[in-house]
Protein backbone atom coordinates (compact mmCIF):
# COMPACT_ATOMS: atom_id res chain seq x y z
CA UNK A 1 0.00 0.00 0.00
CA UNK A 2 0.95 3.07 -0.88
CA UNK A 3 0.05 6.46 1.26
CA UNK A 4 0.92 9.80 -0.25
CA UNK A 5 -0.14 13.01 1.77
CA UNK A 6 -0.38 16.29 0.05
CA UNK A 7 -1.06 19.67 1.83
CA UNK A 8 -0.68 23.68 0.84
CA UNK A 9 -1.37 27.34 2.18
CA UNK A 10 -0.34 26.91 5.77
CA UNK A 11 0.64 30.41 5.77
CA UNK A 12 2.95 29.63 8.76
CA UNK A 13 3.89 32.50 10.39
CA UNK A 14 5.65 33.61 13.90
CA UNK A 15 2.80 35.87 14.57
CA UNK A 16 0.18 32.84 14.68
CA UNK A 17 1.71 29.99 16.67
CA UNK A 18 -1.61 27.84 16.39
CA UNK A 19 -1.69 26.29 12.88
CA UNK A 20 2.22 26.13 13.08
CA UNK A 21 1.44 23.60 15.99
CA UNK A 22 -1.01 21.66 14.14
CA UNK A 23 1.34 21.75 11.75
CA UNK A 24 3.86 19.73 13.77
CA UNK A 25 1.32 17.62 14.94
CA UNK A 26 0.26 16.75 11.64
CA UNK A 27 4.22 15.60 10.92
CA UNK A 28 4.22 13.54 13.75
CA UNK A 29 0.63 11.67 13.72
CA UNK A 30 0.36 11.69 9.98
CA UNK A 31 2.94 12.76 7.69
CA UNK A 32 5.13 10.34 9.70
CA UNK A 33 3.12 7.47 8.48
CA UNK A 34 3.30 8.02 4.97
CA UNK A 35 6.00 7.97 2.48
CA UNK A 36 5.92 10.86 0.69
CA UNK A 37 5.01 14.62 1.68
CA UNK A 38 3.86 17.21 -0.92
CA UNK A 39 3.66 20.41 0.16
CA UNK A 40 1.81 22.80 -2.89
CA UNK A 41 3.39 26.37 -1.79
CA UNK A 42 1.99 28.70 0.35
CA UNK A 43 3.90 26.84 3.48
CA UNK A 44 5.03 30.12 4.66
CA UNK A 45 2.91 33.04 4.83
CA UNK A 46 5.95 34.93 3.81
CA UNK A 47 9.34 33.91 2.80
CA UNK A 48 12.15 36.95 2.78
CA UNK A 49 15.07 34.80 1.96
CA UNK A 50 17.20 32.01 3.07
CA UNK A 51 19.44 34.05 4.62
CA UNK A 52 16.72 34.53 7.52
CA UNK A 53 17.16 30.67 8.29
CA UNK A 54 20.84 31.56 9.44
CA UNK A 55 20.26 35.14 10.64
CA UNK A 56 20.24 36.22 14.23
CA UNK A 57 17.03 38.63 13.42
CA UNK A 58 15.50 35.90 11.21
CA UNK A 59 12.95 33.81 11.52
CA UNK A 60 12.66 31.16 14.11
CA UNK A 61 9.55 29.48 13.23
CA UNK A 62 11.29 28.63 9.72
CA UNK A 63 14.26 26.96 11.48
CA UNK A 64 11.76 24.78 13.18
CA UNK A 65 10.20 23.81 10.36
CA UNK A 66 13.07 22.83 8.57
CA UNK A 67 14.70 20.81 11.50
CA UNK A 68 11.06 19.15 11.76
CA UNK A 69 11.27 18.33 7.98
CA UNK A 70 14.65 17.19 8.52
CA UNK A 71 13.60 14.34 10.87
CA UNK A 72 10.64 13.66 9.14
CA UNK A 73 13.12 12.87 6.14
CA UNK A 74 15.65 11.05 8.24
CA UNK A 75 12.79 8.94 9.28
CA UNK A 76 12.33 7.74 5.79
CA UNK A 77 9.41 10.30 4.41
CA UNK A 78 10.31 11.66 1.04
CA UNK A 79 9.36 15.68 0.92
CA UNK A 80 8.61 17.67 -1.62
CA UNK A 81 8.37 21.15 -1.64
CA UNK A 82 6.83 23.76 -4.44
CA UNK A 83 6.37 27.10 -4.55
CA UNK A 84 3.24 29.33 -3.20
CA UNK A 85 2.47 33.04 -4.24
CA UNK A 86 3.95 33.77 -0.87
CA UNK A 87 6.54 32.30 -0.31
CA UNK A 88 8.56 31.75 -3.94
CA UNK A 89 11.78 32.74 -2.75
CA UNK A 90 12.67 29.60 -1.03
CA UNK A 91 15.50 28.57 -1.99
CA UNK A 92 18.47 25.63 -2.34
CA UNK A 93 19.42 26.82 1.34
CA UNK A 94 15.88 25.64 3.20
CA UNK A 95 15.81 22.74 0.73
CA UNK A 96 19.05 21.82 2.13
CA UNK A 97 18.18 22.46 5.58
CA UNK A 98 15.09 20.61 5.33
CA UNK A 99 16.18 17.26 3.47
CA UNK A 100 13.60 18.70 0.81
CA UNK A 101 13.12 18.57 -2.97
CA UNK A 102 12.08 21.56 -4.47
CA UNK A 103 9.38 21.19 -7.53
CA UNK A 104 8.63 23.27 -9.98
CA UNK A 105 5.33 24.63 -10.61
CA UNK A 106 3.54 22.83 -12.68
CA UNK A 107 5.23 19.19 -12.00
CA UNK A 108 3.36 15.83 -13.41
CA UNK A 109 4.37 13.15 -10.73
CA UNK A 110 3.16 9.59 -10.71
CA UNK A 111 1.04 9.35 -7.48
CA UNK A 112 -0.03 5.59 -6.47
CA UNK A 113 0.65 5.13 -9.92
CA UNK A 114 -1.64 7.93 -11.80
CA UNK A 115 -0.11 10.70 -13.51
CA UNK A 116 -1.06 13.82 -11.43
CA UNK A 117 -0.35 17.69 -12.66
CA UNK A 118 0.38 19.45 -9.34
CA UNK A 119 0.45 22.73 -9.21
CA UNK A 120 -0.29 25.67 -6.82
CA UNK A 121 -2.81 27.27 -8.45
CA UNK A 122 -1.98 30.95 -8.82
CA UNK A 123 -1.19 30.12 -12.37
CA UNK A 124 -5.26 29.32 -12.74
CA UNK A 125 -6.49 32.42 -11.94
CA UNK A 126 -6.41 33.95 -15.09
CA UNK A 127 -9.33 36.38 -14.48
CA UNK A 128 -7.16 38.32 -11.62
CA UNK A 129 -5.44 40.72 -14.18
CA UNK A 130 -3.59 42.66 -11.40
CA UNK A 131 -2.28 39.79 -9.95
CA UNK A 132 -0.88 38.05 -12.63
CA UNK A 133 1.06 41.34 -13.79
CA UNK A 134 2.51 41.24 -10.34
CA UNK A 135 3.53 37.95 -10.75
CA UNK A 136 5.20 38.49 -13.95
CA UNK A 137 7.13 41.11 -12.09
CA UNK A 138 8.68 39.21 -9.11
CA UNK A 139 9.27 35.91 -10.87
CA UNK A 140 12.10 37.72 -12.69
CA UNK A 141 15.46 37.02 -11.63
CA UNK A 142 16.11 40.51 -11.82
CA UNK A 143 13.50 42.15 -8.96
CA UNK A 144 14.47 38.40 -7.07
CA UNK A 145 17.85 39.71 -7.24
CA UNK A 146 17.22 43.48 -6.26
CA UNK A 147 14.93 42.07 -3.48
CA UNK A 148 17.69 39.87 -1.91
CA UNK A 149 19.82 42.42 -2.25
CA UNK A 150 18.24 44.65 0.29
CA UNK A 151 18.75 44.31 4.01
CA UNK A 152 16.83 41.55 6.07
CA UNK A 153 14.41 44.44 8.08
CA UNK A 154 13.98 46.40 5.00
CA UNK A 155 12.88 42.98 2.53
CA UNK A 156 10.60 42.78 6.06
CA UNK A 157 9.06 46.08 5.49
CA UNK A 158 8.56 45.25 1.82
CA UNK A 159 7.14 42.52 1.90
CA UNK A 160 4.54 43.82 4.74
CA UNK A 161 3.27 46.41 2.41
CA UNK A 162 2.91 44.09 -0.58
CA UNK A 163 0.96 42.03 1.81
CA UNK A 164 -1.32 44.87 3.19
CA UNK A 165 -1.60 45.79 -0.86
CA UNK A 166 -2.86 42.70 -1.65
CA UNK A 167 -5.40 42.30 1.27
CA UNK A 168 -6.71 45.49 0.27
CA UNK A 169 -6.77 44.36 -3.91
CA UNK A 170 -8.55 41.09 -2.39
CA UNK A 171 -11.50 42.99 -0.48
CA UNK A 172 -12.21 44.64 -3.40
CA UNK A 173 -12.48 42.33 -5.58
CA UNK A 174 -15.40 39.80 -6.19
CA UNK A 175 -14.48 36.40 -5.16
CA UNK A 176 -15.18 34.79 -8.42
CA UNK A 177 -12.06 36.64 -9.90
CA UNK A 178 -9.83 34.71 -7.09
CA UNK A 179 -11.07 31.73 -8.34
CA UNK A 180 -9.64 29.44 -11.17
CA UNK A 181 -10.72 29.92 -14.64
CA UNK A 182 -12.59 26.61 -16.39
CA UNK A 183 -10.34 27.97 -19.11
CA UNK A 184 -7.47 27.81 -17.64
CA UNK A 185 -8.08 24.30 -16.15
CA UNK A 186 -9.08 23.02 -19.22
CA UNK A 187 -5.83 24.23 -20.96
CA UNK A 188 -4.06 23.07 -17.83
CA UNK A 189 -5.24 19.09 -18.61
CA UNK A 190 -4.59 19.37 -22.37
CA UNK A 191 -1.32 20.88 -22.16
CA UNK A 192 0.20 18.12 -19.77
CA UNK A 193 -2.17 15.53 -20.82
CA UNK A 194 -3.21 13.81 -17.49
CA UNK A 195 -6.20 13.50 -16.17
CA UNK A 196 -5.54 14.41 -12.28
CA UNK A 197 -4.89 17.91 -11.21
CA UNK A 198 -3.82 18.72 -7.24
CA UNK A 199 -3.49 22.46 -6.37
CA UNK A 200 -4.17 24.65 -3.37
CA UNK A 201 -4.06 28.66 -3.64
CA UNK A 202 -8.14 29.18 -3.64
CA UNK A 203 -9.12 27.60 -0.48
CA UNK A 204 -11.88 25.98 -2.04
CA UNK A 205 -11.01 22.82 -0.77
CA UNK A 206 -13.24 20.03 -3.75
CA UNK A 207 -13.20 17.73 -5.88
CA UNK A 208 -14.33 18.49 -9.50
CA UNK A 209 -15.17 16.55 -12.16
CA UNK A 210 -15.07 17.66 -15.71
CA UNK A 211 -15.05 16.41 -19.38
CA UNK A 212 -12.01 17.35 -21.53
CA UNK A 213 -11.98 16.22 -25.03
CA UNK A 214 -14.35 13.76 -24.04
CA UNK A 215 -12.01 12.45 -21.28
CA UNK A 216 -13.48 12.17 -17.33
CA UNK A 217 -10.88 14.68 -15.81
CA UNK A 218 -10.45 15.47 -11.71
CA UNK A 219 -9.37 18.34 -9.81
CA UNK A 220 -9.13 18.27 -6.60
CA UNK A 221 -8.19 21.19 -4.48
CA UNK A 222 -6.36 21.49 -0.65
CA UNK A 223 -7.69 23.35 2.22
CA UNK A 224 -6.05 26.64 4.00
CA UNK A 225 -4.95 25.69 7.34
CA UNK A 226 -6.26 29.22 8.01
CA UNK A 227 -9.93 27.37 9.53
CA UNK A 228 -9.32 23.78 10.65
CA UNK A 229 -6.71 22.61 8.05
CA UNK A 230 -6.64 19.21 6.26
CA UNK A 231 -4.82 17.33 3.50
CA UNK A 232 -5.13 15.00 0.57
CA UNK A 233 -4.16 11.21 1.30
CA UNK A 234 -3.48 9.29 -1.53
CA UNK A 235 -3.66 5.57 -0.72
CA UNK A 236 -2.70 3.36 -3.68
CA UNK A 237 -4.26 5.18 -6.33
CA UNK A 238 -7.79 6.72 -4.95
CA UNK A 239 -7.70 10.81 -3.43
CA UNK A 240 -9.56 11.73 -0.67
CA UNK A 241 -9.79 14.91 1.41
CA UNK A 242 -9.53 14.79 4.72
CA UNK A 243 -10.31 17.81 6.87
CA UNK A 244 -9.18 18.02 10.80
MN1 LIG B 1 -1.41 31.05 -2.63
Amino acid sequence: MTRILLISDLHLAGERPEPADRFFRFLEQQASQAQALYVLGDLFEYWLGDDALAAAEGDPLARRVAHAFAALSRSGVKLYVMHGNRDFLMGDAFARAAHATLIDDPSVVAIGGVPTLLMHGDTLCTDDTDYQAWRRICRTPQWQREFLAKPLAERRRVGEDLRETSRSMAREKPPEIMDVTSGAVRSAFLSHGVARMIHGHTHRPARHAMEVDGRQCERWVLPDWYGTGGYIEVVDAQPKLVMF
